[in-house]
């Protein structure tokens, strides 16, 4: 039986009262709190020991291999959706178990990336494009799209980046036309996490031509079938890291799309586009969390090993702080995670910590990152040992879901605003 329906069957009523699955319109109803603990339920510990033990006899002994060769590591990926480890925010009426919460996907995130983010990516990306869906798709979306990902080990990809426009996302170019009862897209993307391997997309374009048409009407957001004519998936981009995640750009040329993969309406797509976004930082800050802890880990076990001048270096004040510092990264940066992933499982609005969160764990990864490669000294620099692998992984926390710098926008826009209405 699959181990998380074990978990949840005890557990089920909790983990839905908790999260929801609500369209974007209706807010989630909070639940009452008792105050603040920091211990896991028996489900939780359960659901983590389940996800680091998939990491520690799956992912690890197989992460150098995807690694080098940037195959889709599709074994790997099915063994997790066997076992539960996709998918888990799908609802019941589509045939998943219930929402188990943000906080819970950022658990197995955070397992996951200890061993390879590369794989941990290749699985967030199918998160990345379902929530769209999740929190936008009418019943009958719901049960066609998630449901086809319960049957079957597919994944989703979300589509809105584009060579000429990533953080603004106000200045995309794709557009869709509506022809009678279809829409008609055309335009690409760029940069899709599972753009070659995924059964489906969500696709964000330009619906409303007139350049005076604000952001939240003007774009319009759809689901996409791979196989349906005129959808074309470029090459696999060869990355500095992350190499076993797949990404791709992909054209669209006269798509025809019917109006019931429409979701929410005409206008809305803006919204939804940016909206995921409060449910999926807190898991790719986790994923960076992930990463850090194993730079810790790594660097530890080898300041032990690794003698000079007589001693184990971790026993040089110089290293030892190093240590020091990225157990600080690692514990704040998971606190952070939590922090936002348990707001918006409370249905609390979650939009600023979730950019804190993503910002400080990237930043954390990728000093925690570096910070081993120097603790290995030469070692470090060379491919037999873990670190380079995960110095070259780290970067692209501070790329993809926004950059750091429009982490420090939303930040920063909203501490302003704030301040600006109390001296009103
Ligand atoms: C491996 C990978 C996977 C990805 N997966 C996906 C995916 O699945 N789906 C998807 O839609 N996209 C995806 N992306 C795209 C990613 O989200 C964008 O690359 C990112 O948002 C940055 O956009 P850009 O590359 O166009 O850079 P630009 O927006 O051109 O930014 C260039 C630089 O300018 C800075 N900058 C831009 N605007 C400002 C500002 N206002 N203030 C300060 N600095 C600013 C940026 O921080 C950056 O340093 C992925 C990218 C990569 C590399």
């Amino acid at each position: 039986m699959n181990p998380i329906a074990q978990i949840s069957r005890a557990t089920r009523p909790i983990f839905r009262s908790v999260t929801t699955s609500a369209p974007l319109a209706s807010a989630a109803k909070p639940i009452p709190t008792t105050g603040f603990c920091f211990e896991l339920s028996d489900e939780q510990k359960a659901l983590q020991e389940l996800a680091r033990k998939f990491t520690r006899e799956e992912i690890m002994p197989m992460s150098a291999h995807y690694d080098k060769t940037g195959e889709y590591p599709w074994p790997i990926v099915k063994k997790a959706w066997e076992i539960g480890l996709m998918n888990s925010h799908v609802p019941v009426h589509c045939g998943g178990l219930g929402n188990i919460g943000v906080f819970d996907e950022c658990m197995i995130a955070e397992e996951m990336a200890f061993g390879c983010t590369g794989i941990t990516t290749a699985v967030g990306g199918t998160n990345l494009g379902q929530t769209p869906v999740v929190i936008a798709g009418n019943k009958e979306q719901q049960k066609k799209y998630l449901g086809r990902l319960i049957e079957e080990p597919l994944v989703a990809a979300y589509g809105v980046t584009e060579p000429g426009a990533g953080s603004d996302v106000a200045g995309i170019k794709t557009k869709a036309e509506k022809k009678g009862d279809e829409w008609i897209l055309n335009g690409q993307k760029m940069w899709i996490t599972n753009g070659g391997v995924a059964n489906w997309y969500f696709v964000l374009a330009r619906t409303n031509p007139d350049p005076k048409c604000p952001a939240s009407k003007a774009f319009t957001g759809f689901i996409v079938e791979r196989e349906w004519a005129g959808v074309t998936p470029g090459r696999k981009e060869q990355n500095m890291g992350q190499r076993a995640s797949d990404t791709r750009g992909i054209t669209f040329e006269d798509v025809r799309i019917p109006k019931e993969n429409v979701l929410l309406g005409e206008g809305a797509g803006f919204k939804i586009a940016m909206g995921v976004f409060d449910k999926t930082r807190p898991p790719v800050a986790a994923g960076a969390t992930g990463l850090a802890a194993r730079a810790l880990y790594e660097a530890t076990k080898y300041a032990l090993e690794r003698k000079t001048f007589g001693v184990p270096i971790a026993y040089h004040q110089g290293v030892a702080f190093l240590l020091a510092d990225m157990a600080t990264g690692v514990e704040t940066a998971r606190l952070a995670y939590q922090r936002s992933a348990w707001m918006v499982d409370h249905g609390q609005k979650n939009t600023t910590i979730a950019s804190v969160a993503k910002l400080h764990a990237s930043e954390i990864a990728n000093k925690a990152a570096s910070d081993a490669v120097q603790i290995f000294g030469g070692n470090g620099f060379n491919t037999e040992y873990p670190v380079e692998k995960l110095m070259r992984d780290a970067k692209i926390y501070q790329i993809y879901e926004g950059t750091s710098q429009i982490q420090r926008v939303i930040i920063s826009r909203e501490l302003l605003d704030a301040a600006k209405q109390t001296n009103a």
